[in-house]
């Protein structure tokens, strides 16, 4: 009950499904380069109860990536659930959105949602 709980907490935004990479104070998305698994309509795992099983590079966001894992956007529901604890100790980093190239490509407004 406890884990559905905690599963419910996401919005499913998706971005941890993309290829990311981590420049100073930013973390760029790639919105064209994703896991094999995410469906890019819906934002959806479309093999979630496995995924763990059959995606090598997939990770739980559980408790502990919570409060540290860089990869996880601010406006991801685990980050802002640690920080209302006080308990986030990643640095906060900017979004940044982009298709292709990650050090120069094209890039993408940032959706209110994720601001
Ligand atoms: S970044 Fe956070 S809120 Fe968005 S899909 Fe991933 S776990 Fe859910």
């Amino acid at each position: 009950m406890a884990r559905v709980k905690w599963e419910e907490r996401c919005h499913r935004c998706g971005l941890c499904c993309h290829e990311k990479v981590i420049i100073g104070d930013q973390v760029i998305y790639d919105l064209d380069a994703y896991c094999e698994y995410y469906d890019v309509k819906t934002h959806r795992c479309t093999i979630y109860l496995e995924r763990l099983e059959k995606s090598a590079r997939c990770q739980r966001v559980n408790r502990f990536r919570a409060m540290f894992a860089s990869y996880l956007p601010e406006s991801c529901a685990y980050v802002q659930w640690a920080r209302s604890h006080h308990i986030r100790f990643a640095p906060k980093r900017h979004i940044r959105l982009a298709r292709g190239d990650l050090n120069g490509g094209e890039e993408e407004d940032i959706p209110a949602s994720l601001n």
